[in-house]
């Protein structure tokens, strides 16, 4: 069956090119575990709660039959009034599975669940309607950040008119209120998820409430809001959008999109040497393999005049060297310098070393530490007196040198238990690092993270002045190791980027000293004569017949929802298994930071 879905719609609308590779089964990067990103965004739970708002609604039956469903479907909205869950309806090769859909003769609500927070004590109402926050401030047009959302109702809308004419149809959003505190214990807890299989042997996942149905009602978390007006906006563009890509998925025709900045960032933009259903060499042909690429230039989409992402134009020209670009347009005050850094030292095939990074070294007292957290916004609250989207800390990584020419020593701490545990967290860190020495971290994460805990422990009713005062001072002298990266080192290998997991292979690769450093020896590892990343390196481990290793933060924090409240949460060798895999990631996150600190000192001339 020939469809364009609401994930299909709204792939299509980000580059028109999409929609063919996923009705092709291109691979792509975010070909994530399906499962681990409902866990990890918590959108299974927040779909039932929303689901349960709504005590005589119907689940369609069929998982991902779609034809079952639709024909389902129609036989429920021969009532005349009936609330359905995931029905399907499909009009002129478009396909939605509404998330609640509430019918009342010929009235329909039409309502979109998702797992985003919004302020519901600061909705303000639009002068000319509609929502203020979903628009622009200045200018006419939709915020941004809420324009996918807003299209994606708006594209519902217009089936369900087109499968309705004449009908009522009022779309709504529903949305996580942080202005809400949940007043239910350990709520987190009572959604559990359920791997099933349909008729057709089709997996999908069912999510039980274990909890007591009316409080939950009554704590409601969510709240809805009209978006008529937005949607109304939206429709002209969006039915000539539908119509375009649903004419291309029935003749199996692809829109190519135009080669841009954004297809820096595209899923398809996979290795080049991976030739086979490879979307972005088929996009860009022969530029693909210009090497070095222009889209590895830092910030590029930040080169603009008059709006206009002026890399753009260099393409459209069939132009894509990094040394394409004329440097006349990097006069960017905080980008230029840097942009024309990494020309200049791509050019020369050197490495960059700032003349202050020497005297900013020597200035760092001992001990040093070396820290890394891991952590995830949950949408829905641990515990009574919690907001949705609150910071979850579950684990932390340190290494320590004590004085000049230590090893470094590694400890770390990973919450295990079904209970909230940010003050733990807390404790156990303050424990390891005290009061003395430099602690450094990698971008400010770890400074968000603490002064969150910070916040939560002034509005506890079981204070802790002494965890307090820590964390205050903690905030102001935490040193950021990507700053003074960003400010005083560059690589070529490191292709425009200050990530870890580009500056730790960059320096790694080309200064063999450290290969033969205990501790740093374990991550030497080469592969058809290449010397691999450590991040190539970490151990896989195979749970529940699949290979599973970690290797970045949105993994990790995958990684321990699963082991935590997945479909295996209650087997401690599989949990035994996530506990490893998540303690090795980050143990290297912060030996990363030290092989990187010792490469810079080797290169300055301190002895570390
Ligand atoms: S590489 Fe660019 S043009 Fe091709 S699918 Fe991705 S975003 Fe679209």
């Amino acid at each position: 069956m020939k469809y364009v879905s609401k994930s299909d719609f709204k792939a299509a609308r980000e580059c028109p090119a999409k929609l063919f590779y996923r009705k092709n089964k291109y691979p792509n990067l975010k070909e994530d575990d399906e499962f681990l990103g409902l866990l990890a965004e918590g959108g299974f739970m927040v779909g039932k709660m929303a689901q349960l708002l709504f005590p005589n609604g119907i689940e369609v039956p069929g998982g991902r039959d779609q034809e079952a469903a639709i024909a389902k479907t129609q036989e429920y909205l021969v009532q005349e009034n009936v609330t359905l869950f995931e029905p399907a309806i499909f009009v002129d090769g478009m396909l939605i599975r509404a998330d609640i859909l509430i019918k009342r003769g010929k009235s329909f609500k039409l309502i979109e669940v998702k797992a985003k927070s919004i302020d519901g004590s600061a909705l303000e109402e639009r002068g000319t309607g509609g929502t203020a926050c979903f628009w622009k401030k200045r200018y006419p047009g939709l915020d941004s950040k809420w324009q996918p959302y807003l299209e994606d109702i708006a594209y519902q809308t217009h089936v369900l008119r087109r499968a309705f004419p004449g009908a009522d149809i009022q779309p709504f959003l529903m949305l996580c209120d942080k202005s809400k505190q949940t007043g239910i214990d350990n709520l987190l807890q009572q959604f559990l998820l359920h791997e099933r299989r349909n008729e057709k042997g089709d997996e999908f996942f069912e999510v039980e409430f274990t909890g007591d149905v009316e409080a939950l009602r009554r704590d409601n978390l969510l709240i809805k809001i009209n978006v008529l007006p937005e949607v109304e906006y939206l429709l002209p563009e969006i039915k000539g959008a539908a119509a375009e890509f649903a004419a291309s998925v029935m003749e199996g025709r692809k829109i190519q999109g135009p080669l841009s900045t954004e297809c820096k960032k595209c899923e398809y933009r996979l290795p080049l040497d991976q030739e086979e259903k490879n979307g972005f060499l088929e996009c860009w042909g022969k530029l693909a393999t210009v090497s070095p690429h222009l889209l590895e230039l830092r910030n590029l989409g930040h080169v603009k005049a008059k709006g206009e992402k002026l890399a753009d134009s260099l393409f459209a020209k069939g132009k894509a060297s990094l040394y394409d670009i004329p440097v006349e347009w990097l006069s960017s005050p905080a980008q230029g310098v840097w942009q024309k850094r990494q020309i200049e030292y791509t050019k020369k095939g050197k490495e960059w070393i700032s003349p202050h990074l020497k005297d900013l070294l020597k200035a760092h007292k001992y001990p040093l530490h070396f820290i890394d957290f891991e952590g995830s916004r949950m949408a829905l609250p641990y515990h009574a007196g919690l907001r949705p989207y609150g910071q979850v800390a579950f684990q932390w990584s340190c290494h320590t040198i004590r004085k000049l020419g230590d090893p470094p020593e590694h400890h770390d701490w990973i919450n295990t238990k079904k209970t909230f545990p940010n003050i733990e967290f807390a404790r156990t860190l303050k424990d390891r690092l005290g009061r003395e020495g430099t602690v450094f971290m990698w971008w400010p994460y770890e400074k968000i993270v603490l002064s969150d805990i910070a916040k939560t422990l002034r509005q506890s009713e079981r204070p802790d002045p002494e965890l307090l005062d820590w964390l205050e001072r903690m905030d102001g002298a935490l040193v950021d190791q990507y700053k003074i990266a960003a400010d005083n080192y560059y690589h070529p290998d490191m292709k425009g980027s200050v990530s870890i997991k580009f500056v730790l292979p960059a320096v790694w690769n080309n200064n063999p000293y450290l290969h033969k450093i205990n501790p740093f020896q374990t991550y030497y590892k080469e592969r058809e004569g290449k010397v691999l990343s450590p991040y190539e390196t970490l151990e896989t481990i195979k749970i529940a017949e699949e290979a599973e290793v970690i290797k970045e933060g949105t993994g990790a924090m995958r990684a321990y929802q699963e082991m935590m409240y997945g479909l295996h949460r209650n087997d401690s060798e599989t949990h035994a298994k996530w506990t490893t895999l998540l303690r090795q990631y980050c143990a290297l996150d912060t030996m990363a930071m030290v092989i990187i600190y010792k490469h810079w000192c080797s290169k300055v001339g301190i002895y570390f």
